[in-house]
């Protein structure tokens, strides 16, 4: 019997993902349906988009997994028809690439002071050296698959890096700290601090009035994880009085950013738009066939979300 597999997100992704899914699907030599539309309980996996027209799990009584096309999984966690091992997307030839990649462009930017080059119309002379990479620490909130490869790659430039996480971590080349006490040592000690924390209720406002001002004068913030990490009143008024010098932030509480939100106009913000990263269809596929692979060869399916945790 055909395994069942349902692509259940917008039109635009299948477009994207058909032939990826395919491809996968033929590599490990299964036996499958691949299709937008199935009889609820036929279905075997559901390959899904949180924001898809499924949201009633209900139906599908023979469903195995539920197996998600994003790293972030707030929009599903809660569902309360999601009964079945729903796993979250980590892609590392895409995903986790493109975030490395970001994440280094960006600390770079603010580390060399690479905006008073490229903005000067004064054509004035700056003759500050940039200090080496060395005397720039740098802190990585959330060391998971997306935190500890950025952090590596920092590292590896020469950025002491320090990170914290909700559990103890062994991430080679980085420290890792936990809890309250964790938090605040990696701010007092950061100049540039990257967010790389899922959403959940306890990461909500990590950075507030509070813990903005454990950062050194001067420090910089870069939000690639998710709005909601980020008391935004409070980082406007840390901006406004220079105790944080910039903040460059990819993600938002509301997106896209309201054309009015004083994000948009602030000279100490860059806002992207939600691009640090995003999973490519040829990796993602391959993540996602082989979690079917392990499902019908009875072995454990990998990145599980934890539920109690909410990620
Ligand atoms: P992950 O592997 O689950 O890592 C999450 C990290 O956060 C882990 O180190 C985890 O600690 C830590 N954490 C969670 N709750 C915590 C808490 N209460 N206190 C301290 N640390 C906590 O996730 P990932 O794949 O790296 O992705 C991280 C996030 O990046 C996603 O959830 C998503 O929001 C965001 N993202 C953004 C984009 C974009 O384009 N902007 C793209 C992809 C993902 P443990 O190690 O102890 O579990």
């Amino acid at each position: 019997m055909p395994v069942n597999i349902l692509f259940a997100a917008r039109t635009v992704r299948w477009v994207e993902y058909e032939a990826p899914l395919r491809a996968a699907l033929d590599a490990v030599g299964l036996d499958y349906v691949l299709d937008v539309d199935l009889p609820p309980e036929t279905v075997d996996y559901i390959v899904y988009a949180p924001n898809s027209k499924v949201q009633d799990f209900t139906p599908y009584t023979r469903l195995k997994a539920v197996l998600n096309l994003w790293a972030g999984v707030e929009d599903a966690v809660n569902n309360p028809t999601l009964k079945v091992p729903f796993a979250r997307m980590v892609d590392d030839a895409g995903l986790t690439q493109g975030m490395v990649e970001w994440v280094t462009g960006h600390v770079l930017r603010h580390h060399l002071g690479m905006d008073a080059h490229i903005v000067n119309p004064n054509h004035d002379w700056i003759a500050d050296a940039p200090p080496v990479a060395a005397d720039r620490p740098v802190g990585i909130l959330g060391l998971g698959e997306l935190g500890s490869a950025c952090g590596q790659a920092l590292q590896q430039l020469g950025f002491p890096v320090t990170g914290w996480a909700r559990s103890p971590k062994t991430v080679e080349g980085i420290p890792c700290l936990t809890g309250p006490d964790g938090l605040r040592e990696v701010l007092r000690q950061s100049q540039i601090v990257v967010l790389l924390l899922p959403s959940t209720p306890s990461t909500e406002n990590t950075l507030n009035a509070e813990t903005l001002a454990l950062m050194p004068k001067g420090a910089f913030v870069v939000n690639p994880g998710r709005g909601p990490l980020i008391d935004d009143d409070a980082l406007l008024a840390a901006l406004d009085s220079g105790h944080i010098a910039h903040a460059t932030l990819d993600v938002f509480r509301t997106e896209p950013l309201p054309k009015d939100h004083p994000y948009w106009s602030h000279p100490r913000v860059t806002v992207t738009p939600h691009i640090a990263s995003e999973t490519r269809a040829p990796s993602a596929s391959r993540a996602i066939v082989e979690n079917i692979r392990r499902g019908e060869a009875g072995e454990p399916f990998l990145y599980l979300v934890d539920r109690d945790a909410g990620y």
